[in-house]
């Protein structure tokens, strides 16, 4: 049997990455960093539940009781209620999901199922912003845990994209609240944010002509956002703008680093006139442990050895791989090997886990030894879950996720052309 992610903590602290993951996810909660009001324009919700305050009878649940309440808490709700899961989100919360995947795969999920009143996303609060966006005027979107942030997304906040994004402009001799195509019919700047990031970055790219991308679809969307400019700002994830750009040929010095603290973010003049990609200094904590080594090492283990990892690994992890690319083609990638291969995964543990559990015949491992999940994710414990189910029924919302409208119409412009951006093959 494969043990959840949460036994593997528990049975091992000391290889874990974060001492204070041991603990049950409410005392976790009460570390500061997240929650409302932490990730920039997040709404208070009402009625507002701090992290930390799941009403202690949750906390004190068992597992088999948790258990059968949430069971019987979605049989009553029926068709009214959808359950999405990330892939990152942990074995004991996604095993209730009705839907399952990538955050790409997630928002088109929830655009599947018009008819559900209610939808819990088991994932982290951009997450649940973007599924109320994309939703019916009627439906209400549920964080089950308001703790379940995400450290990159709030890398990049709307003020430092603001300042930035006029500094550029000026740059440029442009207009920042008005960027018009050039005599070649181009705009000399064009914003483009990574699913990870608020809705007020969503919106803002909305507002200036730019687009939402994914980890499945970024190559497509760069080709887009190229057709109509000659440079991109790409914000928060720099090393999936990096890696992105360098596979459709971008030279490294034209994709400077965006340094939100420095002025003209650390860069000249010249430089900026030179650039295609501006790259926003953000990254995912989880994927930036991936190192070369780590692979090398593998390699030594075994020379037959396949490594896989997401384009939020640094650049060098994935030049040293064999492939990258976002949660879904790692699946892939999985699935097309034969039984008896070996293959080597860079991203987050509990996926990797649910990989090696679903394909025994293959040899599937974390090349992180450190048992490092998605702490932020981690925060949705069946507890929360079973909490907001049980209120649902007795007609209660808590943790509503709910964008203000006029953020939500300029966001959803840009992520209507997300959704019309296929991933490549
Ligand atoms: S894995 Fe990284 S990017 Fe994804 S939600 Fe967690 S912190 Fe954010």
């Amino acid at each position: 049997m494969t043990a959840s992610v949460n036994d593997l903590i528990t049975l091992t602290p000391k290889d874990s990455c974060n001492t204070k993951l041991v603990a049950g996810p409410w005392d976790f909660d009460t570390v500061p960093g997240y929650g409302p009001g932490s990730s920039q324009a997040d709404q208070l919700p009402d009625p507002v539940s701090r992290p930390g305050q799941l009403p202690e009878r949750y906390q004190l649940m068992s597992d088999t009781e948790l258990d059968e309440r949430i069971v019987a808490a979605k049989a009553t709700l029926g068709e009214e209620l959808v359950i999405l899961g990330h892939f990152y989100q942990r074995d004991e919360v996604v095993k209730y999901a009705d839907f399952v995947g990538d955050s790409f795969q997630l928002a088109k999920a929830a655009l599947s199922r018009p008819k559900a009143k209610t939808i819990v996303f088991c994932g982290v609060h951009f997450m649940a912003e973007t599924a109320d966006i994309l939703s019916e005027s009627d439906q209400t979107v549920i964080l089950p845990n308001l703790a379940a942030g995400c450290s990159m997304a709030d890398m990049a906040d709307e003020s430092s994209v603001e300042t930035a994004w006029e500094e550029i402009c000026e740059t440029y001799g442009v207009d920042p609240e008005h960027v018009v195509p050039d005599a070649e019919g181009k705009l000399p700047i064009l914003p483009v944010t990574y699913m990870n990031s608020s809705a007020a970055l969503k919106a803002f790219c909305g507002r200036h002509g730019g687009i939402v991308c994914t980890s499945s679809n970024a190559a497509t969307v760069l080709e887009w956002a190229f057709e109509r400019a000659h440079r991109v700002l790409f914000f928060p994830d720099q090393h999936l703008g990096r890696n992105t750009a360098k596979a459709m040929g971008v030279a490294l010095e034209q994709m400077p680093m965006w340094n939100p603290r420095k002025a003209l973010g650390g860069n000249t003049e010249e430089q900026l006139r030179e650039a295609k990609v501006l790259l926003w200094h953000g990254f995912c904590s989880v994927h930036r442990r991936f190192t070369v080594d780590q692979i090398t090492q593998a390699r030594a283990a075994d020379p037959q050895v396949k490594i896989i990892v997401h384009p939020e690994c640094p650049m060098e992890v994935v030049d040293a791989a064999d492939a990258s690319g976002s949660t879904d083609a790692i699946q892939k990638f999985i699935a097309a090997a034969s039984p008896g291969d070996s293959i080597g995964i860079g991203t987050e543990i509990n996926m990797v886990n649910r990989l090696a559990a679903q394909y025994p015949d293959r040899s599937i491992f974390c090349l992180d030894p450190v048992i490092c999940p998605c702490s932020t994710m981690y925060r949705i414990h069946p507890g929360y879950l079973a909490w907001v189910l049980e209120e649902l029924v007795e007609g209660r919302v808590n943790n509503q996720i709910s964008v203000d409208p006029k953020v939500s119409s300029h966001a959803k412009i840009a992520l209507d052309r997300m959704l019309a951006a296929k991933p490549k093959a």
